[in-house]
């Protein structure tokens, strides 16, 4: 087990697979200029099951496929078809904007449910102009339609949506009715001060509670377990989904984090707002054995800090999406660790 020097056990990776997207969602990229990572950089799938095999054999229990936009990736399917090889492996789940989905499971076939647990669909407006201005590209078809497949495909579905200042707020309401059916949990998420997300004004959680109130009567606390994620759940009468909150600034929930992050790049870190990562790739490109791999592991495991920082100073003018922190410069110190730089 992974243990961090607080006492939580680590055993909830987050996978970013690559830093590209086919959106660009004000909040996490620029309309432009964006400079991807040169592939050379970027994990190879065998690299990266090599540091999941490691992982799991130190604790990870959970996987979580992200990125940018894991679906963009090539040779996806083959990927996670070998990393559900991994026996300690117990669960396997992906976060997605959609717009692949639907032929991605396709390509899974009558597997897909077999192979992952469930997926989580970013969706900030059910309102195709509002969904355009947020993701700055006019596919909110393409997103429900991959939100449909995935349900025929009888996956869990959870829908994530950033309630963002002047944008989709007048929209919150709509969002959450997505839950009155067959996806399990519409969820809403704070806006992070990361990156591109720095410049704009989310909506407080409090607000959207109050919102969705006033739409569908007092919300029910709900304290059965959906997931491993942080979120606070409510029940809505007559809704067969729940609603959830996940407020990382406003209510941190540091005490009861469990994850660890691996970039597109091989930087390994326990906590988005960290200075610290480990650099995996140079480790497993310079040859070093799983033993050695493991012991930068568990060092970078040591550095987790107690709480984020979110509420104090934060970079700006990057851009997210792959796991790092946007628009910081690192530098090398000892033992394959990095610190931020500039
Ligand atoms: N492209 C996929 C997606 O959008 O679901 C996966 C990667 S995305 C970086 C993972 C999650 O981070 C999404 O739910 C997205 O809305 C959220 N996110 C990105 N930037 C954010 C920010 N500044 N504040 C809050 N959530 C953010
Ligand atoms: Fe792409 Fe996800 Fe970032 Fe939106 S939030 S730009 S879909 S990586």
């Amino acid at each position: 087990m992974i243990t961090d020097p607080s006492g939580r056990a680590l055993d909830y990776l987050r996978l970013s697979l690559t830093d590209r997207c086919n959106l660009r969602c004000v909040y996490c990229m620029p309309e432009e200029g964006v400079v991807w990572k040169p592939h050379a950089e970027i994990l190879r799938f065998e690299e990266s099951l090599r540091l999941c095999r490691i992982l799991c054999a130190l604790g990870i229990r959970r996987i979580k496929l992200t990125g940018g936009e894991p679906l963009v990736r090539r040779g996806l399917e083959n990927f996670i078809r070998e990393l559900r090889e991994i026996p300690l492996l117990e669960e396997l789940t992906l976060t997605t904007n959609g717009l692949l989905l639907a032929e991605f499971l396709d390509c899974l076939g009558d597997d897909a449910r077999f192979l992952l647990n469930g997926v989580n669909i970013s969706l900030n407006s059910p309102d195709a102009a509002n969904f355009a201005r947020i993701a700055r590209r006019d596919r909110l078809g393409a997103a429900l339609g991959g939100m449909r497949r995935a349900l025929a495909a009888g996956l869990p579905v959870k829908l994530n949506c950033v309630p963002v200042r002047g944008f989709n707020e007048r929209d919150l309401a709509a969002t959450a009715a997505l839950a009155k059916d067959e996806v399990r949990a519409v969820r809403f998420i704070e806006l992070m001060p990361l990156g591109a997300g720095a410049s704009l004004e989310g909506v407080p959680m409090a607000e959207v509670l109050a919102v969705l109130e006033g739409e569908f009567g007092p919300l029910r606390r709900d304290y059965s377990r959906i997931g491993n994620g942080p979120a606070v759940y409510y029940a809505v009468p007559g809704f067969a989904g729940k609603i959830g909150f996940i407020s990382a600034i406003s209510e941190t929930f540091c005490a009861g984090c469990n994850r660890l992050r691996l970039g597109a790049d091989g930087r390994l870190r326990a906590c988005l707002a960290s200075e610290i990562s480990a650099d995996l790739r140079s480790l497993l490109r310079s040859g070093a054995g799983d033993d050695e791999i493991k012991n930068a592991v568990l060092r970078l495991a040591a550095s987790k800090p107690v709480s984020h920082r979110f509420a104090g100073p934060v970079a700006k003018g990057g851009r997210g999406g792959s796991g790092g922190l946007p628009g910081q410069e690192y530098c090398r110190i000892e033992d394959g660790m990095y610190r931020i730089g500039g």
